[in-house]
């Protein structure tokens, strides 16, 4: 079967993410109205603003989509993508997807730093990852079958559910494909 991966393309930093699957040799479609889900096997939830992002989901009917899809194949969330693919956030102007068990506090790392980037350990590769983060969410109150796939400073940055992912930080802002390749492996 040939991998076509949807990149969530309703608001938010898309278009980077697009650039690091062709970076993998693998093809992509912008999603947009629920229609353009079929053509896919995955789907990538990006940054961007997770309460504009809520609402806009709500409106076109994605919300509920992007629920059936998950329950089938592979979800990526990035950052305001993470926010929504929690069972619980901090702000109750979110309707999050609920995918994986976890609670996410937006804006964490924000209060202290607008944006950094900082070397982070993986847990499934020996270097470490330069990871850009930027107004990103704290991920709390983890079920017991998640696995967390990154840390920094003894916090999940990074976590795992079956052949779900998400992330606080921006793998797309970096030349290195090593989280997006990670993803695509487990399929
Ligand atoms: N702080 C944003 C939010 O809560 C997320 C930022 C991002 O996606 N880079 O929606």
């Amino acid at each position: 079967m040939k991998i076509i991966i949807g990149v969530l393309a309703l608001q938010g930093a898309y278009q980077k993410h697009v650039d690091s699957l062709t970076m993998l040799g693998v093809e992509s479609r912008l999603i947009r109205k629920t229609s353009e889900l079929e053509q896919c096997c995955a789907l990538i939830l990006p940054g961007g603003e997770s309460t504009t992002m809520s609402l806009l989901l709500q409106e076109n009917g994605l919300h509920e989509a992007i629920k059936q899809f998950a329950n089938e194949y592979p979800v990526m969330g990035v950052c305001a993508g993470l926010i929504m693919m929690a069972s619980e956030v901090d702000d109750e102007r979110i309707t999050p997807l609920a995918l994986v068990q976890f609670k996410a506090l937006r804006n964490f790392y924000g209060r202290q730093l607008h944006s950094f980037t900082a070397d982070i350990k993986l847990n499934f590769d020996d270097d470490t990852y330069r990871a850009p983060f930027i107004r990103a969410p704290d991920i709390e109150e983890l079920s017991g079958d998640i696995q967390t796939l990154a840390s920094y400073n003894d916090k999940a940055v990074m976590i795992g559910q079956g052949k779900h992912i998400a992330m606080s930080f921006h793998p797309e802002l970096t030349d290195d494909t090593r989280i997006h390749a990670y993803w695509i492996n487990q399929f």
